[in-house]
């Protein structure tokens, strides 16, 4: 059994701690967290031994009468593999850390792709993880991107993509974010910096993007345009994508119109927190003009992270190919709807 530590149990490292839980070769030895907040209430109820993240604020914990298991560097030093899910920037300060127990890291998309040896997904470049030490499961929307763009290099060859990524401004826990009435191209220096992040998984690909921020919490919607190297029937494509395990083609007949009926799709499904970690594409939206491929989807920013990660696990430790990682991470998950 892979001993994982999870550092920073926020939103994604409370999901990633309950799926790597379902896995059958795999145990979360432990999660850290730096404040006694109702996350840690809920780790420990799930019972996860909760580990000080910083030892000035352990007594934090003793006074709200949770139980610590000790400092996170006996967790990272027992461990076989850490996530750090700690917020942008924090996990770059926490690599020397890493180093120090020589334990392999995943960090998340948003540290600088420089910190580590391999930017990762899954369904693109499981292999280029084996033996890395530090390895980046890239973003909610970067994820998105390469999911849809890795089997259109395969089946057809990508010319080039450009792509609009309208995003939410803040998770529903975020109560410090906005717009909470307004329209923003953000950044509005074009291209968005998500372009160059997808280039750090196909580092041969022509991707332009845009981003805006829109007053919405429950996901980010892409509308993407991408030129295919030979002219394709808009069948052929949702026939391509049907075959992907990460990939939900939303069915007409479903009646799903935007994100509000998506996510509640997922809870009327039993999805826990109501989670997609699919891509969530309108079939209805695929379609073609000679070479360029047109299509609209939904992508849920505080999960399709997580059987990326659980996957990563397996990536850096060489216990599973790619194939049978997601397949297993799939099955245990619960994904495709
Ligand atoms: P979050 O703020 O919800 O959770 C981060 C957790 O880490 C919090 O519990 C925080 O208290 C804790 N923390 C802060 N400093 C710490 C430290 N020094 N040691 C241990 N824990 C510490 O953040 P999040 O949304 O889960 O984001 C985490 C990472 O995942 C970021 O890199 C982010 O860019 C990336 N990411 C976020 C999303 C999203 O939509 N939320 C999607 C994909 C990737």
């Amino acid at each position: 059994m892979l001993q994982v530590a999870i550092n920073g149990y926020g939103t994604i490292g409370k999901r990633v701690a309950d799926a790597v839980r379902q896995q059958p070769d795999m145990e979360v030895l432990g999660v850290a967290k730096t404040r006694p907040n109702f996350e840690a209430e809920t780790a420990i109820d799930k019972g996860f031994s909760l580990y000080a993240a910083v030892e000035e604020r352990e007594h934090l914990f003793d006074e709200a009468g949770l139980e610590i298991a000790g400092p996170v560097e006996d967790l990272v030093d027992e461990a076989d593999v850490v996530v750090d899910a700690t917020p942008s920037g924090i996990g770059a300060q926490n690599k020397e850390l890493y180093e120090e127990y020589d334990t392999p890291a995943l960090y998340q998309g948003g540290e600088d792709a420089d910190l580590v040896d391999v930017s990762f997904n899954a369904r693109s470049n499981f292999a280029e993880a084996a033996d890395a030490d530090h390895v980046r499961v890239v973003s909610c929307n970067t994820t998105g991107l390469s999911r849809v763009i890795a089997p259109l290099r395969e089946a057809y060859g990508v010319e080039k993509v450009r792509a609009t990524l309208v995003r939410r401004g803040g998770d529903p826990g975020q109560t410090d974010r906005g717009p909470i009435n307004d329209i923003l191209p953000n950044p509005v220096t074009i291209p968005s910096h998500h372009g160059p992040d997808v280039e750090t998984i196909f580092d041969d690909l022509d991707i332009d993007t845009l981003g805006m921020k829109v007053p919405a919490t429950q996901m980010h919607m892409h509308s993407l345009n991408i030129s295919l190297e030979e002219e394709v029937d808009a069948d052929d494509v949702r026939e391509l994508f049907a075959d992907e395990s990460r990939l939900f083609l939303i069915p007409e007949r479903m009646n799903i119109d935007g994100s509000g009926k998506l996510k509640e799709y997922a809870l009327d499904a039993g999805r826990p927190r109501g989670d997609l970690w699919e891509n969530c594409i309108w079939e209805e939206s695929i379609s073609t003009v000679g070479n360029d491929l047109y299509l609209f989807q939904g992508i849920h920013q505080e999960s399709d992270v997580v059987p990326e990660n659980v996957d990563a696990i397996r990536a850096v430790t060489g216990s599973a190919d790619a194939e049978e990682s997601i397949e297993k991470t799939n099955e245990t998950l619960g994904v495709g709807l």
